[in-house]
């Protein structure tokens, strides 16, 4: 699953004691391993080779640039989400043609900026936006090529936060609904659609709903092509689901073996937008025991890394795995609360763990914090946002600086000389 195990009781990432890039690069850290981004990359890709999808790696997962470098070298494209993503796969040269942009709310601003690079196509979640779509095309006498974003109606038996493609959510457009916008685009002369797009949700660990939607999309594929539209793409989405703790998702084998049959017929190119699946268990969060507060009950275990540096526990209740890098010997595990410093009641890494006798200045790891980890960082209670490694066997390189106290402060600090 990961490139993060224990030798004689210590852990390492590939073949680099977590502890040791502690003492370099301090805590909270994330560490990433290069082997394990590759490896779960290489796996969709070998999953699906008979297809021969284009892969664009969904930026918000994880958008550090090394990462992002990394992945454009074997050749990924990119789903991107705003112009900030955008300027992320122009900075490690994607090439725009491999790039898709999604989200309900793209600005004018963005849609300029994305036209003038020259991205494949926007992913349309709504008609006002093809309609401004069109009209700023026009303005650059361009024509945007889109695929309209459907929302199929299925349950991805996923959080609540996270499932996307129920007619409750606020993404993509009904069957109907994309069905007269494909007619419209006969008037629209500055937009071209050539595809369908939908995403379910994320952490999905099962292909049935997938399987779902691909036949009630196909159906309109059949209709659209009766109309003599011409969709050339089918975009699948992301949202394949990684192990945190029991979960057994398909994996990518059995994912691919499932909807190959239904896509296959289409005669459509085939686009797969993976974020968690590459990144998740690519990334653990490093943090460093402060105090221990024992009660009646339980311990609580005080860490320096807080719902600032890791949110997937507040927001989702979403569960890591969390262990001593250093496993300690003898004793009985004790009921322990990993929380984190930040004056709120829902910071928290793990509730109700079967921890050792915790101290001080001991350090934890917080698996499977590779994909909606850092990108989800912020500055709550002024704290500084961690630092990222990347780890390639027995090297490693720091690829995003601790942040410093003075830039967090700069841009107030500007103004109190006004
Ligand atoms: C977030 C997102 C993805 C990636 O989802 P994962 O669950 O990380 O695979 C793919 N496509 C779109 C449009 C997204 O918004």
């Amino acid at each position: 699953m990961d490139d993060f195990l224990k030798r004689k009781g210590e852990l390492y990432c590939e073949d680099m004691p977590i502890s040791k890039l502690v003492k370099i690069h301090g805590t909270p850290l994330y560490i990433y391993s290069r082997n394990t981004i590759l490896s779960h990359y290489n796996k969709i890709k070998n999953a699906f080779a008979e297809l021969n999808p284009l892969i664009c790696y969904s930026v918000k997962a994880n958008s550090n640039l090394t990462i992002l470098r990394l992945l454009a070298e074997q050749g990924t494209g990119l789903d991107i989400v705003s112009q900030g993503e955008l300027e992320r796969g122009l900075a490690v040269k994607v090439p725009t043609r491999c790039m898709v942009y999604a989200g309900v709310g793209k600005t004018e601003k963005e849609i300029i900026a994305a036209l003038r690079a020259g991205i494949l196509m926007f992913n349309v979640e709504s008609e006002p936006e093809a309609r401004l779509i069109n009209r700023v095309a026009q303005k650059m006498k361009t024509c945007a090529q889109v695929a309209f974003r459907i929302n199929p109606d299925v349950d991805a038996k996923t959080h609540k936060y996270i499932t996307t493609g129920k007619k409750e959510n606020k993404f993509g457009l009904t069957i109907p609904l994309a069905m007269d916008l494909f007619r419209s685009t006969r008037r629209l002369k500055h937009i071209k659609p050539i595809g369908v797009h939908m995403h379910i949700g994320s952490q999905i660990t099962s292909a049935t709903p997938y399987l779902q939607a691909i036949r009630r999309m196909s159906k309109m594929i059949a209709e659209l092509r009766r109309e003599d539209f011409d969709i050339e793409y089918f975009n699948l989405g992301g949202g394949l689901g990684i192990i945190y703790n029991e979960e057994r998702p398909q994996t990518a084998n059995e994912f691919a073996q499932a909807v190959a049959p239904l896509i296959r017929p289409l005669k459509c190119k085939l686009i797969l937008e993976p974020g968690r699946f590459i990144v998740g268990n690519a990334g653990i969060l490093v943090t460093e025991v402060q105090y221990v507060k024992r009660g009646h009950l339980k311990s609580f275990a005080i860490v320096d890394a807080g719902m600032n540096d890791l949110i997937r526990p507040s927001l989702y209740g979403a569960f890591h795995q969390i262990l001593p890098v250093i496993s300690k010997r003898g004793g009985k595990t004790v009921l322990t609360d990993v929380v984190g410093p930040i004056c709120e009641s829902g910071d928290f890494l793990g509730k109700d763990r079967h921890l050792p006798n915790l101290e001080s200045g001991d350090l934890l790891a917080v698996r499977s914090a590779g994909a909606y980890g850092m990108v989800m960082a912020s500055n709550y209670n002024s704290r500084p946002r961690p630092a990222e490694v990347l780890v390639a066997g027995s090297k490693a390189k720091l690829i995003r600086k601790r942040e410093i106290m003075a830039e967090v402060l700069a841009p107030e600090l500007a103004m109190l000389k006004n």
